[in-house]
C-alpha cells in the first residue's frame, strides 16, 4: 500500500467546504438582490395613487426634494409654482351617477392633467377629487397658462349623457428661487388657500394666493 500523503485528506474537503461557502455566497447575493427589487416595487407603490395611477403626496414630496434648490452650475435658480386642481362639485357627480363614474371621472381628470404637464412638471393626487401640479421652472405668467390649458380640457371630460361639464377650482402660489425642504407645505398651504379663494369667487376659475411669491 503506498503511504498517505498528509496534505490530500485535508486539502479536499477543505475544497468542499469552498465551494459550499461559495454557493451559500452566491445564494446570499440573490436573496438580498431580490429584497432590494420588492423593496423598489414597495416604494413605488407607496408613491402610488392605486385609482389613477399618479403620484400621490410622498411621490410630490420626492419629486420636490429630488430637484436641487439652485442649479449646480451657478445660475440663477428659478421660480415655481403650484397649481392645486380641485373638481367643482365632484360630490353631486358621484350622488347622481355613482361612485363607480365618479372614479372613472377622476381617472380622466388625471389622464388631462398628465397632458397639460411639462418635462419637468410632476402631477400627483393629493386625495379625493384634488391634484396638485408642480411646476419647478416656471414664471406666473407661464404658471397661469398652464392654469387656462387645464380648466380648457378639463371641460372636455366625458361625462354622462345630461350631465354639466366638468369644471375646476384652482389655486395657484409661486415659490421664490431658492427651496427648502419646509417650502412645499408652505406651498400646498398657500395653494389651498388660493384654492378657497376660488371656490367662494364662485368655482370654475383660478386664484392666485394673496401674496403670490413666497
Ligand atoms: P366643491 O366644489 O366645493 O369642491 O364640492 P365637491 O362636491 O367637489 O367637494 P366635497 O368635498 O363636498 O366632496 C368631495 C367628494 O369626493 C366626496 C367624496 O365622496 C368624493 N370622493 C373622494 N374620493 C373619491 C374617490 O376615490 N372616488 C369617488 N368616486 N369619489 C371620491
Ligand atoms: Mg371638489
Ligand atoms: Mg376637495
Amino acid at each position: 500500500m503506498p503511504p498517505r500523503r498528509r496534505g490530500a485528506a485535508v486539502r479536499q474537503p477543505a475544497q468542499g467546504l469552498a465551494s459550499e461557502l461559495a454557493e451559500a455566497n452566491r445564494r446570499l447575493e440573490a436573496q438580498s438582490e431580490a429584497i432590494r427589487n420588492r423593496n423598489c416595487e414597495l416604494d413605488a407603490l407607496a408613491r402610488t395613487d392605486p385609482l389613477t395611477g399618479l403620484g400621490n403626496r410622498r411621490a410630490l414630496d420626492a419629486a420636490f426634494l429630488a430637484r436641487p434648490a439652485a442649479p449646480p452650475d451657478g445660475t440663477p435658480s428659478t421660480d415655481s409654482a403650484l397649481l392645486m386642481v380641485d373638481a367643482d362639485h365632484f360630490k353631486a357627480i358621484n350622488d347622481r351617477w355613482g361612485h363607480d363614474v365618479g372614479d372613472s371621472v377622476l381617472v380622466a381628470m388625471a389622464g388631462v392633467l398628465r397632458t397639460c404637464l411639462r418635462r419637468s412638471d410632476t402631477v400627483a393626487r393629493l386625495g379625493g377629487e384634488e391634484f396638485a401640479l408642480w411646476l419647478p421652472e416656471a414664471t406666473a405668467d407661464a404658471a397661469a397658462r398652464v392654469a387656462e390649458t387645464v380648466h380648457a380640457r378639463m371641460a372636455a371630460v366625458r361625462l354622462p349623457d345630461g350631465a354639466e361639464a366638468l369644471t375646476v377650482s384652482i389655486g395657484m402660489a409661486m415659490l421664490g428661487g431658492q427651496r427648502d425642504r419646509s417650502d412645499l407645505a408652505l406651498l400646498l398651504k398657500r395653494a389651498d388657500e388660493a384654492l378657497y379663494l376660488a371656490k367662494t369667487a364662485g368655482r370654475n376659475r383660478s386664484c392666485w394666493a394673496v401674496d403670490p411669491g413666497a
